[in-house]
């Protein structure tokens, strides 16, 4: 499985050089934020197949490719209310 993971301390380098990270714009701004807020867990949206039995997709690309992170995007995912 691929996943996109940003390091506690690659959090704090962005942190520290927040000021610069502003001054730029450019695409890996984009890319960083984006990145970014994969981080931020989101809860799984719920989907109910044609036998009516539910599943769990992403609830940013879809993809029911997921586990702690999604696989088509990186989304981070928060499973703590789901049974
Ligand atoms: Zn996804």
């Amino acid at each position: 499985m691929r996943r996109r993971k940003i390091k506690p301390a690659t959090v704090r380098m962005i942190n520290e050089n927040f000021a610069l990270i502003l001054d730029c714009e450019c695409k890996q701004y984009d890319d960083l934020i984006a990145a970014l807020k994969k981080q931020e867990a989101l809860k799984p949206e719920e989907y109910k197949d044609a036998n009516d039995e539910i599943d769990h997709r992403c609830p940013e690309c879809g993809s029911f490719a997921i586990l702690a992170y999604c696989a088509q995007c990186g989304q981070k995912i928060d499973w703590s209310d789901i049974n």
